[in-house]
């Protein structure tokens, strides 16, 4: 029993950055918990506060700690359950209690709720179908974008519009002065999309829809809550399962949660929940103000709201009665956070979850080597769909090897059998999707002759070329000069591996020069909605051949792609990080996926330097069981996780000598309190793959060892040690659990 408990006595933001220290009175040792609200003495009065956490360390002279008076609710409130959330993600990920804290409660805004607008037609159909053909023959395509989504839906929001749709407001505004609609205001927060009645479809599941539905809804009337893993592939139906579970849960008065990454939020994503669920569905983006998000917050504590849909940080809304955590696309790597606490989303979840009695469901048409890990252990239940919706046929694919193609002397980006391709689709007048796989830019160095490419002889990862041509090891730091000719078979041809998609785009137009092509990269999206309009617009079939990295891989069903090409498959395949097959057998699978997802059947040609590497073998034949199986093996061999856990410890300091020593310093402690413990791997210090960044030097400390608790308590004990001594006064220390970037 504790003897001590850490308690924030307000939990506005400005308060958050510290809590004061009680004692426990004998009466309340066995039933205080983090969470709770007591009543503590401060000061000449008394006051409400939260119990943060539980410890037996004095932060002062144990004279002057005073004792908490009573507890004020016995259960955990919902404010109360986020704070042990919190206190839940410090001890996991560390930091500090007010990074934890600031990450799961939302920013109080002063400013209000605005009033909502929003716009619907003011003519008959007929009359603004005829008006829409005036504008699509005119290429008016904003005007043409709005009257075809009022048409469809009736009544639309304003942000929906301006946000998704990519109208600007002179236009509505344009359309309002031709009578053509009219922009309603209402004081109060209403549907986005009014007439749900009219539109209210439902499908009828499948029987393998049908039979995920019925296994997670057993076991949760049963008031068995879990975490199930549903493996679908893409097109399987796993959104409509999604809504069907939460439809249950809803109307048993609960609320859920759905995970999705930011990227594949599209308007097509959200209009299908707000289809199904009108005014009782919200969605969170990056793009929301922070009081914005403050009101949808407040709505979910209000019961205004049923479901939220966000990318990871709508896994705080703060619910009364969630019931359900939905994390679509469970293996991106977006729901691990960069910033401290590093948190991972799932993990969180299911802690959430078990607090609140709630269920939770991870989908992915690619499950990550972890939750399936977790899922053939028993921890998670699985679930499979195996079968696109409808008879659709998974793409046919074959792999051509880049080796083979410059032997014959064709020095270009595309293979023979691509062009080929392409061009017959262009005949057909069907649309092709190029993808560029991105990932690993890092400078890897590899021949253009046979492929090989140059590692680290101690840790098998690649190297990384740095200016000036040396290479390093990011893992020990290992260092060789640059290399003139292939060490495998003597050819000059070697060197970094670098395409970028503006030079791709150029290459296309010249060899197809009458295609329409479109690009989709960081260049072409750093515009607000151009994401989406770009999207949208390939998907109106007004583009012929679309490039794009990883971006092109998610959000939108294009019916009329019945091609997609993978230009670079191996690129991700050579950073210097242990997720990189499962990386790009990931990227592969989904980009292909892509393909043929409308009534004609899909091609896919992947092109790479090294067609047996088993991520990309298992990819084209759409086979992630052979994957796992060979992935977790090396996993194991290599004490990776998920068989093994594995801590980063990052320094960070404008003196290199200052991250230097004390990143020594720090290795030191480690192994020293890792010796008690036993089975611990240190690697380190080395430098970080990004050695410097924003003016401060990095270096790095890789701990590998069986059980994650370990190296939670080694992180306690540095963390300890770090506050004692207020030596790294210079230098910053953070924490990553099974980091999604190594380095
Ligand atoms: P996933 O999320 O697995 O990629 P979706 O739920 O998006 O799959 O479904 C793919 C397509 O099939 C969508 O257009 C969806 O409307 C349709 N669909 C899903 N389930 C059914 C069903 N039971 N009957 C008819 N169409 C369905
Ligand atoms: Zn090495
Ligand atoms: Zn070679």
């Amino acid at each position: 029993m504790a003897e001590f408990a850490n308690i924030i006595v307000d939990i506005s933001l400005e308060k958050l950055d510290r809590t004061f220290q009680y004692r426990i009175p004998e009466r309340l040792r066995e039933v205080l918990a983090p969470g709770m609200q007591v009543r503590v003495p401060f000061g000449s009065r008394s006051v409400t506060g939260y119990v943060m956490e539980l410890t037996d360390t004095a932060e002062y002279d144990i004279s002057r700690i005073r004792e908490i008076k009573s507890v004020v609710q016995n259960s955990v409130a919902i404010e109360g359950q986020l704070i042990a959330l919190a206190a839940w993600m410090r001890k996991q990920y560390g930091g500090t209690m007010n990074q934890a804290l600031k990450t799961v409660l939302p920013v109080k805004a002063a400013k209000r709720a605005v009033e909502q607008k929003t716009v619907r037609l003011a003519v008959p159909d007929v009359e603004a179908k005829n008006q829409l053909g005036t504008y699509q023959r005119k290429h008016n395509v904003a005007r043409a974008r709005l009257l075809e989504a009022l048409l469809e839906q009736g009544e639309l929001e304003w942000h929906v519009i301006t946000h998704k749709l990519n109208v600007s407001g002179s236009v509505v505004k344009a359309l309002e002065e031709a009578g053509l609609v009219q922009i309603v205001s209402r004081r109060n927060y209403r549907n986005p999309v009014a007439h749900l009645e009219k539109k209210e479809y439902r499908l009828t599941l499948n029987d393998a829809q049908q039979r995920v539905v019925d296994t997670v809804m057993e076991d949760y009337d049963r008031q068995i809550y879990r975490t199930y893993l549903l493996k679908g592939v893409t097109g399987s139906g796993k959104t409509e399962v999604y809504m069907e579970l939460i439809a249950r849960v809803v109307s048993k008065g609960r609320q859920a949660v759905v995970l999705i990454p930011e990227i594949a939020l599209t308007y097509q994503t959200v209009m299908r929940f707000y289809n199904r669920f009108g005014d009782k569905v919200s969605i969170i983006n990056s793009r929301l103000s922070a009081g914005e998000k403050f009101d949808q917050f407040e709505r979910a504590k209000a019961g205004k709201l049923s479901v939220v849909i966000g990318p990871r940080s709508a896994l705080f809304v703060p619910f009364p009665n969630l019931g359900l955590i939905i994390i679509d696309e469970e293996h991106e790597t977006s729901y691990k956070s960069e910033n401290t606490p590093r948190y991972h989303a799932r993990e969180t979840a299911v802690e959430r979850a078990r607090m609140a009695h709630a269920s939770v469901v991870l989908g992915s048409a690619t499950p990550s080597v972890e939750a399936y890990y977790r899922a053939k252990a028993g921890e998670y239940r699985l679930l499979t769909l195996d079968k696109r919706v409808g008879e659709r046929r998974l793409p046919v694919c074959e792999v051509v090897d880049l080796r083979d193609e410059f032997r014959a002397g064709n020095r270009s980006i595309l293979s023979r059998r691509l062009t080929a391709l392409i061009e017959e689709r262009l005949l057909k007048g069907q649309q092709t999707m190029l993808f560029i796989n991105r990932r690993g830019i890092a400078g890897f160095v590899s021949c253009r002759a046979c492929g090989h490419v140059i590692k680290c002889p101690h840790c098998d990862v690649s190297l990384s070329q740095h200016t000036g041509g040396r290479m390093i090891c990011h893992y020990c730091g290992y260092e060789e000069p640059e290399r003139a000719v292939c060490p495998s078979c003597g050819s000059r041809y070697i060197g970094g591996f670098r395409a970028g998609t503006e030079k791709i785009e150029m290459m296309v137009k010249s060899r197809f020069p009458s295609a329409r092509v479109l690009r989709m990269d960081m260049d072409t999206t750093r515009k607000k909605d151009s994401y989406e309009a770009i999207l949208s617009a390939f998907a109106n079939q007004e583009a012929d051949i679309l490039i794009g990295t990883q971006m092109i891989v998610k959000g939108h069903d294009f019916p009329h792609v019945t091609l997609v090409g993978i230009l670079a498959a191996d690129m991700s395949l050579h950073v210097s990080d242990y997720h990189a097959a499962e990386r790009t057998f990931q990227l592969l699978t989904q980009a292909a996926g892509r393909a043929g997802r409308g009534i004609l059947p899909g091609e896919v040609v992947i092109q790479t330097y090294d067609p047996l590497h088993y991520s990309i073998v298992t990819a084209c034949g759409q086979d992630y069981e052979a994957f796992y199986r060979q992935e977790i093996a090396y996993r194991t061999i290599m004490s990776y996780p998920p068989v093994w856990n594995m801590l980063v410890i990052c320094c960070a300091a404008k003196e290199e000598q200052t991250a230097a020593a004390g990143a020594m310093q720090l290795a030191e402690k480690t192994r020293a309190f890792g010796e008690a413990a036993g089975g611990l791997y240190l690697i380190g210090p080395a430098d970080a793959s990004i050695a410097k960044l924003k003016d401060l030097y990095r270096k790095v400390i890789y701990l590998k060892h069986e059980k994650y608790q370990v190296l939670v308590a080694i992180k306690d004990r540095l963390e300890h040690y770090i506050r004692e001594h207020g030596i790294f006064a210079n230098m910053n220390v953070q924490f990553d659990f099974n980091p999604m970037n190594i380095g």
